[in-house]
């Protein structure tokens, strides 16, 4: 489903990704975790083009880009971007329209469908996420969590084949962490593809198929959730584990 090899980012000096090989099954969920500026983020970012990569190769579903000599053409780009759907940090919603016009705004523009097609499905997804009830409700009138509940049905609407998040709790008050990472869970029992920024390990142990541990540009170390988290091999992964406990 994800093939990323020898990807390499650099902000102007600052190399952000040295080298980055992975890969991801249909079906899996893989959690990637590593210290603050390890470039976990920017690998996120790159999966669906948001940065432009400065050397390696993306496949995402049957499409392949390489980096080594240009950066990719917008068709390219679009066709890249259409197999993944994004959850950021902070929400990202459009503050002047409602949760369902949110939802439905990417497939109505882009894909050109009926809003009262979109308008069903959105229902389905809203009652999935538990935000069913909120649908005409205006993002300032919601909470953090519903926020991005919301922002979950958007990303689903579009039909991606993998999910990407990039922290999508980080930015929410305790009690409101387990909301979102319920439905998290939720879409991975139903075998949805998905790549997941976290710093929320006992999240990783639960959902999990692949935990991948990043410092400073490298996947240092792969495996299973319990081969990383419970008995990690690098000494990296080790210390950055018991600044956790
Ligand atoms: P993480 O998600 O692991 O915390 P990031 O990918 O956010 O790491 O950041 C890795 C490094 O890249 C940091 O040093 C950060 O300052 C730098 N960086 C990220 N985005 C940019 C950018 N747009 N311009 C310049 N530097 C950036």
């Amino acid at each position: 489903m994800i093939d990323v090899t020898n990807l390499k980012k650099k902000f102007d000096e600052l190399t952000v990704l040295e080298s980055i090989d992975f890969s991801v099954k249909k079906g899996e969920v893989v959690c990637l975790i590593g210290p603050s500026g390890s470039g976990k983020t920017t690998l996120l970012r790159c999966l669906n083009l948001l940065e432009v990569p400065n050397g390696g190769s993306i496949t995402i579903g049957n499409k392949t880009l390489t980096f080594d000599n240009a950066p990719p053409s917008k068709k390219d780009t679009i066709a890249l971007r259409s197999f993944s759907g994004m959850v950021f940090q902070g929400f990202h919603l459009f503050p002047h329209k409602t949760v369902m016009e949110n939802i439905i705004e990417a497939p109505l523009v882009v894909k050109k469908r009926k809003k009262v097609e979109l308008m069903k499905e959105g229902d389905v997804l809203l009652k999935k996420v538990g935000m069913f009830e909120h649908r005409d409700k205006y993002p300032d009138s919601l909470s953090g969590g519903q926020q991005q509940r919301a922002a979950i049905a958007r990303a689903l609407m579009m039909n991606p084949e993998v999910m990407l998040f990039d922290e999508p709790t980080s930015a929410l008050d305790p009690q409101l962490v387990k909301e979102v990472l319920r439905v998290i869970e939720e879409l991975a029992k139903e075998g949805q593809t998905m790549v997941i920024v976290t710093h929320e390990m006992n999240f990783a142990r639960r959902v999990a198929d692949k935990v991948l541990f990043m410092d400073e540009g490298f996947i240092v170390e792969e495996g299973t959730a319990s081969e990383v988290l419970e008995n990690p091999k690098e000494q990296r992964t080790k210390e950055f584990l018991q600044l956790l406990d």
